[in-house]
């Protein structure tokens, strides 16, 4: 296949959307490295390249519950005020940086109390951290728009307090709620009161499935749980043989619901193979409404430009394509309607235009 080329300077330039990345697993190296000596935290080095390295190959091993275990060392260093709102800030800059238009960023609060913080209080400060981000970014005229999603892990019995915050805070910058952790052994359904009050009051969420599970998974968490989106489901292609669809994948694509993929991140779990086999080219194909996302930058040592980059290289995206998962993201974004429009009529579609125009495929 001849890929046509798109320098790293044009794609980095592209207006994006992300709706799937883990404050936690986005930390800078250097950051971690600094954080977690100011509260004594061990690392596997303290040299920031290499941290950053061993990142990526100790979460490469193939296995999502392997992957999820390296954020012990980030986890350290966000149970202070200080850790959060210097996170929250940087995550907002580095966004900016790889050329985001909007975000949604997405952690647990009840992983961050062991430094005396409360919920509520580690809500505000990740608030607070991602505002000065968001006023810094505007200032360097790289705005971005940043929502956050909390996150109930689906191992432990907190989900319904989780979404409770997500309530409580919904006119201070949270826009929506999911449940993350180990899938398999963990379904949705174990949470149903916490989606049904989220039903209840209106607030949108998604959720993890189709990751390291299957059809079954992706079928709770929209038909029983009510999900809005789904985090990875890449497992839907069970579901599609010979580009036919099942009736699960047909709702899937007929109601539009959104998939959060995460290429590099999935081929770290284990949940595909290549990026040039990786299922996002083929639903995207036949008309899913895919999004493109990063997952965990710094454990997946990656970027929005950079997935951009693989899938343009590797498996022969054109432009036009990058400019669809684009506005897939922002029509299922969890902010309302007419901020969304805004931001693809405003932003994103003249984006693409201006930055096709000074540095046209070659
Ligand atoms: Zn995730």
């Amino acid at each position: 296949m001849t890929a046509p080329r798109i320098d790293t300077d044009t794609l980095r330039r592209l207006p994006k959307a992300v709706l799937h990345d883990h404050l936690d697993g986005g930390l800078r190296p250097a950051t971690v490295v600094e954080l977690a000596d100011a509260v004594g935290h061990p690392l596997p080095t303290t040299d920031p390249d290499e941290l950053a390295a061993w990142y990526v190959g100790a979460a490469g091993s193939g296995d999502l519950v392997r992957y999820i275990a390296t954020f012990e060392h980030t986890l350290a260093v966000l149970q202070s005020r200080e850790g959060l709102l210097r996170s929250a800030e940087e995550y907002v800059l580095d966004l900016a940086a790889d050329g985001v238009v909007y975000g949604e960023v997405r952690y647990a609060p009840e992983l961050m109390l062991r430094g005396g913080l409360a919920l509520p209080e580690v809500v505000e400060t990740v608030q607070e951290g991602l505002a000065t981000g968001m006023a810094k970014a505007a200032a360097a005229g790289t705005p971005v728009r940043v929502g956050t999603l909390l996150c109930g892990m689906r191992m432990f019995d907190r989900t319904k307090e989780t979404a409770d915050l997500a309530v409580a805070f919904r006119d201070a910058g949270v826009v929506g709620f999911d449940i993350a952790g180990a899938e398999d052994g963990f379904p949705p359904a174990d949470h149903l009161a916490a989606f049904a009050y989220l039903r209840r009051e209106n607030v949108p969420f998604t959720i993890h499935a189709g990751e390291a599970h299957g059809l079954p998974s992706i079928h709770q968490a929209l038909q029983v749980c009510g999900a809005q989106r789904i985090g990875h489901g890449v497992r839907i292609t069970d579901d599609i043989v010979d580009g036919k669809l099942g009736r699960l994948a047909g709702w899937v694509r007929d109601r539009r619901v959104a998939l959060e993929m995460c290429p590099t991140s999935n081929l770290q779990t284990g949940a595909a193979t290549s990026i040039a086999e990786h299922p996002i080219t083929a639903l995207k194909d036949l008309g899913f409404r895919v999004t493109l996302n990063t997952d965990n930058r710094l454990v997946s040592g990656t970027t929005m430009t950079r997935e951009m980059s693989l899938l343009v290289e590797r498996a022969g995206w054109t432009v036009e394509d990058l400019r669809t998962v684009t506005v897939n993201a922002l029509k299922t974004a969890f902010i309302p309607f007419d901020e969304r429009s805004a931001l693809i009529d405003d932003v994103v579609l003249p984006g693409y235009e201006a930055a096709l125009r000074t540095s046209p495929l070659t």
